[in-house]
């Protein structure tokens, strides 16, 4: 089998698994946006995916990000930034970047906004470590109300919603029940704070059913697509 074959299959696999997970929920698969964690993996791979019809990327590391979109600026890529975010890195980050995943504390928002070309928005998600995991960015999750409480006044950037980075389970109702959470969170604080915030983004190679299963939109998905990392 020829590489582009090889990539193909793994986007077709990767596209039908999405399929599935919504229809074993009775959830419309154009619901779900597919993002490829396209970390340490090239410029010419991001190429080849987008020549096979994927065009959402996240990147977590601001140069190795910059340097590759510098050889696809002919390319119509949507570009999200999945990483840990420094503060001093802002002004890069909103200037190279369509979403910004990983926001948890007003200060990075706040200075996001201000860095923003006026006529370029960009979405914003609110980072939440649902296992309160020290090495991990991300506010708690009783927490998030009072941060999108903040930000919602900020008219440059748009909140859209929730964002996580779980603890790896190992069976089903366990994942399931961590990202419930989110749902569960994202509802109140619509409700709460008179929002209608869209957006979950969760579900990684391994998990991605069942983070579709509790009301995910956004599936980043790296092993399954490109490969093991280096
Ligand atoms: C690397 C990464 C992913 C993709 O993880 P896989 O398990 O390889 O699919 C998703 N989200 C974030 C934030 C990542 O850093």
């Amino acid at each position: 089998m020829s590489n582009i074959d090889t990539h193909k299959n793994k986007l077709l696999n990767v596209q039908k698994r999405i399929h599935n997970a919504c229809a074993n929920v009775s959830r419309d698969k154009n619901s779900i946006q597919l993002i490829g964690a396209s970390k340490t993996k090239s410029a010419d791979l991001i190429r080849t995916f987008v020549s096979l019809g994927q065009t959402h990327f996240g990147e977590n590391y601001l140069s190795e990000a910059i340097e590759k979109q510098a050889n696809l600026t002919d390319l119509d890529i949507t570009w999200h930034y999945i990483g840990q975010i420094q503060s001093n890195k802002t002004k890069l980050i909103a200037s190279h970047f369509d979403w910004v995943h990983a926001v948890d504390r007003f200060k990075i928002a706040k200075r996001l906004n201000d860095q923003l070309d006026k006529d370029r928005p960009i979405n914003i998600l609110i980072q939440i470590n649902l296992d309160n995991e020290p090495s991990k960015s991300g506010v708690k999750l009783n927490e998030a109300l009072d941060l999108a409480r903040q930000i919602q006044p900020l008219n440059q950037v748009r909140l859209r919603g929730l964002m996580a980075l779980p603890k790896p389970q190992d069976n089903f109702q366990k994942q399931i029940s961590c990202f419930t959470q989110l749902k569960n969170e994202l509802d109140r604080i619509n409700h709460t704070l008179n929002l209608e915030l869209d957006t979950i983004s969760a579900g990684m190679s391994n998990d991605l059913e069942a983070a579709i299963a509790a009301g995910s939109t956004m599936v980043r998905i790296g092993t399954d697509l490109f490969g093991t990392r280096t």
